[in-house]
């Protein structure tokens, strides 16, 4: 089996998310630390956080995906602007162990003409100075579509990642594959779905997959534009994605819906996808 959910507003705290969740289907649900364009978070309330995971273990969820904003850009060309983004990357992961032992998901970031290897070394770096030893959250960098200078939109650029960061950051990394954003980056997921994730092995290691961004996808394979579809309604299309949730090495993680949808839609297309799970 899978764990299914979808991307959920956090304004309500931490407790109201799992009911929320609860509501329309699910067991994993995503939110943004903040708002998801950046800037000062709110104050969390421990007893909410607490309540959350006593709500999480008794509903049996799966593990949560928080998601940082989409501006925390670690390798920017800006000193200012990659200051911002660590100092949130440091807040964030000290947030998150009110909810310990989750998954924090981030874009690796936009080198803006830097090249690859000056981003990558960036992304590397800040991760060192913001992981430390206890914690318990693992954070996992999202494969993306490969628009402009994002890094992230070739499995080999996130090895790059997880290859110069220090021993101990690599203990806490794993990936969250977006299927809308691997289509977009060239990688055919509905003809080859077990092509796509032996390369994903050889490359990465199936064992650092550890959530799935369920998304489909408004363009064709490699247009690298990043633009999410309702499920079925998009290029990747039910038959695939059936194929996908139902594929044996995927099995136990966590999926989580980031369509176009209000509460309704969610909980439609979290019963369709239970519909397709053994
Ligand atoms: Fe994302
Ligand atoms: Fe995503
Ligand atoms: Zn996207």
């Amino acid at each position: 089996m899978i764990y299914i959910g979808n991307h959920l507003s956090s304004s309500k705290g931490y407790l109201a998310m799992g009911k929320a969740a609860t509501k329309l289907g699910g067991d994993t649900f995503a939110f943004f630390t903040r708002n998801p364009r950046g800037g000062k978070a709110k104050d969390i309330d421990p007893a909410d956080a607490a309540a959350l995971m006593t709500y999480l273990k008794e509903h049996n969820f799966g593990r949560i995906v928080a998601h940082a904003p989409y501006t925390m850009n670690l390798c920017s060309d800006k000193a200012d602007i990659r200051e911002f983004a660590l100092n949130m990357l440091k807040d964030d992961l000290k947030r998150m162990e009110y909810t310990p032992g989750q998954y924090y998901n981030f874009h690796p970031g936009s080198h803006v003409g830097q090249g690859v290897e000056t981003g990558v070394g960036m992304i590397a770096r800040a991760l060192d100075e913001a992981m430390f030893d206890e914690m318990t959250t693992t954070v996992l960098l999202e494969t993306m579509a490969g628009k402009g200078s994002e890094i992230g939109g070739a499995f080999e650029e996130l090895r790059m990642i997880i290859d110069a960061v220090s021993d101990s950051t690599r203990e806490h990394l794993g990936v969250c594959l977006d299927t809308c954003h691997i289509w977009d980056g060239g990688y055919d997921i509905v003809e080859s779905l077990d092509a796509v994730l032996d390369e994903f092995d050889r490359v990465i290691g199936l064992d650092r997959l550890k959530a799935i961004h369920i998304n489909d996808t408004l363009n064709p394979l490699a247009a690298h534009k990043d633009r999410h579809a309702k499920i079925g309604e998009g290029h990747i299309g039910n038959e695939a994605f059936e194929k996908i949730v139902t594929n044996p090495r995927v099995q136990g993680l966590p999926f989580i819906l980031e369509t176009p949808n209000d509460d309704e839609g969610y909980a439609r297309e979290i019963a369709l996808i239970r519909s397709w799970m053994k």
